[in-house]
């Protein structure tokens, strides 16, 4: 009976905003979840998806069930979002699109495709990668293991572990990649360097299974963000993309994304696309129909595209900003020589500090400041007026 049901233990990213609600302390900082806050540290809703849902209420949009491979207009926005609007792989019609609940439930519908087509077949996820990955793969009973990525030497990316990781792989494996600004490193290979690992896992017959959470979130800009996707693309390789508009058009609660399949025939992908409708039928029958309109309407409206462009580059920017201020702030305030410039290196919304875990737990217990015990902190909910106060934390658990 229920009676016998253990206690689950919190999760390692959320339960950081269930610890920090909890805390009293007028100077606490959350730097756990990787959501967006303006300047005074609130909540961000994108001007142009109020715009949309606007337009939305005036059109009286209904709300009946979606198809079960979600809204036509949004899987068509989202691929072409992804490749580029003219690509081959589009034209060709070699894309298998389905609306998905946002990155995590795109993830999983894969992972359900893996376990049933490919059986036994291996997943390399980079070490360290997002904790949810793990949770996906166990739970859709598909095997995984670790490549080396992270240095904590250089505290840089350990390309030639990488490498030789993806190498010895058995031939057939899953490499899942972080499409752009690794999570939770924010160390992203160069474009030389992504053109050698899409050359080992091309030998290797491996099939590439890209997470892309952060388009136009990185660096400003949509195309360069999905360069390594399209990379793959070119080469006419098949792949999976997950992916997300939790980040780039601040849906996280709507639940909005994608899971694109990337097919040698138009014809295979058909047959894809309605396995993975039979995969998602049981689990949740069809996915909801209010983030995918707004994308669609953002994407689809000129004026609206531009405008979602300038706020993405404006969140881009804003948190460039807080880096450079956190990197300065550590530099004066710093006596030890310690080299702090990996902090200016790595990009996206994060910065992987390589502060241990006793070392962020006294971030936590002694400064207020909350984060992730694998030193990972979320610069997106970093503030300009909090980084003096933030390096004074950094440098305090370094040193002690
Ligand atoms: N992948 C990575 C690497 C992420 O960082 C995230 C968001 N934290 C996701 C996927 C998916 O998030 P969501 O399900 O909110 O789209």
């Amino acid at each position: 009976r229920f009676e016998g049901i253990t206690m689950a233990p919190p999760d390692p990213i959320l339960g950081v905003s269930e610890a920090f609600k909890a805390d009293t302390n007028e100077l606490k900082l959350n730097l756990g979840v990787g959501a967006y806050r303006t300047e005074e540290l609130q909540p961000y809703v994108l001007n142009v998806v109020k715009k949309a849902e606007n337009l939305m209420l005036e059109r009286g949009d209904n709300k009946e069930y979606l198809p079960i491979e979600g809204l036509a207009a949004f899987n068509k926005a989202t691929a072409e979002l992804l490749f580029g609007a003219g690509h081959p792989v589009i034209k060709e019609q070699k894309v298998a699109t389905i609306q998905g609940l946002s990155g995590t439930g795109s993830l999983r519908l894969a992972a359900a495709l893996i376990e049933r087509y490919f059986p036994g077949a291996k997943v390399l996820i980079s070490a360290p990668t997002w904790g949810n990955h793990k949770n996906i793969f166990n739970d859709a009973k598909v095997p995984w293991s670790e490549y080396r990525y992270y240095d904590p030497k250089t505290i840089g990316l350990d390309f030639n572990g990488m490498i030789q990781d993806i190498k010895e792989a058995p031939e057939g494996s899953f490499i899942l990649l972080h499409g752009c600004a690794h999570n939770p490193t924010g160390i992203d290979p160069t474009p030389e360097q992504w053109v050698k690992i899409a050359d080992v896992i091309q030998e290797k017959n491996h099939i590439p299974f890209f997470d892309v959470a952060y388009q136009g979130f990185a660096s400003g800009s949509l195309d360069e963000d999905a360069a390594s996707v399209r990379l793959f693309a070119e080469r006419g390789m098949e792949f999976f993309v997950a992916q997300s508009y939790s980040k780039n058009l601040g849906l996280y609660a709507e639940r909005i994304g994608a899971i694109n399949v990337v097919c040698s025939s138009a014809d295979a992908a058909i047959r894809v696309k309605s396995q993975l409708k039979r995969i998602a039928r049981p689990m949740y029958s069809n996915p909801p129909v209010h983030g995918a309109r707004i994308v669609a309407n953002v994407v689809g409206d000129a004026t609206m595209f531009g405008e979602w462009k300038a706020e993405m580059e404006m969140m881009a920017g804003r948190i460039k900003t807080v880096r450079q201020k956190l990197y300065d702030s550590l530099v004066s305030k710093d006596k030890s020589g310690k080299d702090w410039s990996f902090i200016l290196k790595q990009i996206g919304m994060f910065s992987f500090t390589g502060l241990n875990k006793a070392q962020s737990d006294n971030m936590t217990n002694k400064w207020h400041v909350y984060m992730t015990k694998d030193g990972r902190i979320s610069l997106a909910g970093l503030s300009m007026a909090k980084c003096e106060y933030l390096a004074d934390a950094i440098i305090d658990s370094y040193h002690n």
